[in-house]
């Protein structure tokens, strides 16, 4: 499991913070990090550091880290609308040399259309076509040029497709090319069916002993059900993001049965900080000490149902009175709208203080901020309920692979 294509968090890292690692490596998007033709995601100080001291020393995944994997993509997501990659086949190889990569990627295109009927080369437009051969072309160029690097190094090629058929087909000519790792780019908008039915194709054309990665695996919690194609890796953010974009799956939790589930995080923004309230103060029809005051309130009574003084009624109460202000100062949305919004909310509210998921989790950061990291508000509580996430997520991907046959 690799997480990757995130911004620098330079205060720290999960693997800083637990103190060991809870993935078996970082993969890091050339188009996150930015360069001359990209702006990226770090700032032009990072991305210059990045450069300066390698992936790994940036990352800080050196030391009894060092043995982690990094693995690298060009960022096709990035360059998506261009014509043709920004990156030739040596400037990557010279990427994964400076920064310590012990995976790269080749080059690829994204293919936009899908079509999981077709079979064999049936189909594709002409600009799928021209991008499965610039893909093909440049795997086969990134080979040659990745020798340079030396047998530490493991150069992957990326299958791009506009059905499984035509994945399969580049799976099989990346294998014919010399690879043994080949990485399936693309399959981001893709359901689960469709991830079925690309993996079955690409397994059916290449050798049991090609290992395979999933780039960007947005259907990471499924795991258990793609095993059977004997996936190596995958990276992916889910568990770093939902902690804080998601409606409702904000904290992981495993399943006595196997799988995840989840809990929705409870929300108490800060009321000074949020557009919604400032505006409905400043319209008048909010007041800023009932506001404050509310806020206030239901922080304290969750602390306080924490160490057990406080009843999940008493609680659930304290905190709806705030969240009522926040819906209702959503002028959008109808009086039963907001009804509907709120006894959903309360339901919610009623199950995680009853089960108090957080405190049967062992993990450093449950441990150590207890009930707060399940509530919403502020970067740094999301990032260390996301940081719960991994640990939650590295362990159940763990116990797939050990089930596995
Ligand atoms: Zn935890």
């Amino acid at each position: 499991m690799r997480p990757g294509r995130r911004p620098y968090w330079d205060d720290q890292y999960p693997h800083e913070l637990f103190g060991y690692a809870p993935y078996d490596g970082i993969l890091v998007s050339r188009g996150i990090v930015g360069d001359h033709q990209f702006k990226g995601k770090y700032s032009s100080g990072q991305a210059m550091r990045f450069k300066r001291v390698g992936a790994r020393k940036f990352l800080r995944l050196n030391g009894k880290f060092g043995s982690k994997d990094l693995f690298g993509d060009s960022g096709a997501f990035s360059y998506v609308a261009h014509e043709v990659p920004p990156y030739t086949s040596e400037d990557m190889v010279e990427f994964y040399g400076d920064g310590q990569f012990t995976h790269g990627c080749s080059v690829d295109h994204v293919i936009f259309d899908f079509e999981r009927s077709f079979t064999g080369m049936q189909g594709g437009s002409d600009d799928a076509k021209r991008r499965f051969e610039i893909t093909l072309e440049n795997a086969k160029s990134f080979l040659r040029a990745s020798r340079e690097l030396g047998p530490s190094f493991t150069p992957l090629g990326v299958v791009q497709g506009w059905s499984p058929g035509s994945m399969g087909e580049a799976a099989a000519q990346l294998e014919k090319m010399g690879y043994t790792y080949l990485a399936l780019g693309g399959m981001v908008p893709l359901n689960a069916t469709s991830v079925h039915a690309c993996l079955q194709a690409v397994r059916a054309r290449i050798s049991t002993r090609t290992q395979l990665h999933l780039l960007g695996f947005a259907k990471a919690e499924q795991i258990h059900e793609f095993a059977k194609y004997g996936i190596a890796s995958f990276d992916t953010t889910s568990p770093l993001v939902r902690a804080f974009k998601d409606a409702r799956a904000n904290y992981y939790v495993t399943k006595e049965a196997g799988g995840i589930d989840y809990y929705a995080a409870i929300r108490v923004p800060q009321a000074l900080e949020s557009t919604r309230l400032l505006r409905g103060v400043k319209e008048g029809r909010i007041k800023q000490e009932i506001l404050t005051a509310l806020e206030a309130n239901a922080l304290r009574a969750l602390r306080e149902f924490d160490r057990g003084r406080e009843t999940t009624e008493r609680t659930v109460e304290a905190v709806l009175a705030y969240s009522k202000v926040f819906l209702s100062a959503d002028s959008g949305k109808t009086e039963t709208e907001n009804e509907r919004a709120l006894l959903e909310l309360r339901n919610r509210l009623e199950k995680v203080l009853d089960e108090k998921p957080w405190k049967e989790c062992v993990c450093s950061v449950c441990k150590a901020i207890s009930i707060e990291v399940l509530i919403f508000r502020g970067n740094n509580r999301n990032r260390r309920r996301g940081f719960h996430n991994l640990a939650v997520f590295h362990q159940h991907v763990k116990s797939i692979l050990r089930e596995k046959p």
